[in-house]
């Protein structure tokens, strides 16, 4: 009970300690000390103060932890220290302590997964649009301070309906999982990928040129075209691209506008083609 009430532990020492100098004064007496006024005086005096001093001491002692939890509260944000926090006994103050950590936990748990849920496409697992758009500006000014190209390959499904009316809309999404792994297992970890619309991606290749842009989604059309999804035909997973860098100060809306031009050249030129805003290249 003492050790589960915050509020008995304080009633306990406050009662002791204001009795402190009563006990002083029956001991002084029992043990035959001297009555007169004066020694009896600084008797009660000393007793009152260290009476007090022990009540200060202790309740301190018992409300420092509850400090430390306001203090680490208000630094939540910044520091999430709050999270670190190890919780002595097992007072009211302990259990505040605890159910607030485990609720702050849930909370970062979810915002962590509302976050993962927010910038990520569900089926290939690759960034969304949104993702995206927040992304690029920061990528462009990074590249512009160090002076680096930024490039953009932009890629479209080719003929993707007939898939999903030939062999239904099951093995449509397989294709579209299988064009996520594809694009995550060739990429380095600075580049990012992100599905911005039902069959249409988008990567953003930051240093680097378009010359090399064209070579990375030459790769990528070759790897689409060995990949395989039952039961579609060898072969039948196919994509066009348009490539683009970056002009200098250029807004990511012009850029993709670029790069769309570009992609519907290569689908107007028979699909399952590369085509940069300034080289061409086909399979
Ligand atoms: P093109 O080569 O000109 O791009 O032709 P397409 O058939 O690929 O393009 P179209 O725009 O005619 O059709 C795109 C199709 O993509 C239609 C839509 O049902 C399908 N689609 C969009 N999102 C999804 C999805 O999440 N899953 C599946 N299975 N299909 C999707
Ligand atoms: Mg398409
Ligand atoms: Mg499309």
């Amino acid at each position: 009970m003492l050790q589960r009430s915050l509020i008995a532990k304080i009633f306990l020492v406050s009662f002791l300690s204001v009795h402190v100098p009563l006990i002083a004064l029956i001991l002084h007496l029992l043990f035959g000390f001297e009555t007169s006024p004066v020694p009896v005086f600084a008797l009660i005096l000393a007793a009152t103060l260290i009476g007090t001093a022990i009540c200060l001491f202790a309740i301190w002692r018992f409300i420092r932890p509850l400090h430390h939890l306001a203090v680490a509260l208000k630094k939540y944000p910044e520091d999430k220290s709050v999270l670190k926090i190890q919780s002595s006994g097992n007072d009211e103050i302990a259990i505040v302590t605890d159910v607030t950590k485990s609720m702050l936990m849930q909370v970062e748990e979810l915002t962590k997964k509302l976050k993962h849920q927010a910038t990520t496409d569900f089926l290939t697992g690759l960034a969304n649009r949104r993702w995206l758009t927040e992304q690029v500006p920061g990528l462009q000014s990074q590249a512009e301070r160090a002076n680096e190209p930024l490039s953009v390959i932009l890629f479209d499904l080719d003929n993707f309906k007939h898939i999903n009316d030939d062999y239904g809309h099951d093995v449509g999404d397989n294709v579209l999982m299988i064009v996520g792994e594809v694009v995550k297992d060739s990429l380095r970890p600075y580049d990012l990928a992100a599905r911005i619309g039902g069959e249409e991606f988008c990567i953003v290749l930051p240093r680097t040129s378009g010359e090399s842009a064209l070579k990375i989604a030459e790769r990528l059309r070759a790897a689409f075209q060995a990949s395989y999804v039952e039961p579609l035909p060898h072969g039948r997973i196919t994509c066009s691209f348009g490539v683009v860098q970056a002009g200098p100060g250029e807004r990511l809306q012009q850029l993709l506008r670029r790069a769309d031009t570009a992609l519907y050249r290569a689908k107007d030129a028979g699909r399952n083609r590369v085509i940069g805003a300034f080289v061409e290249k086909n399979p």
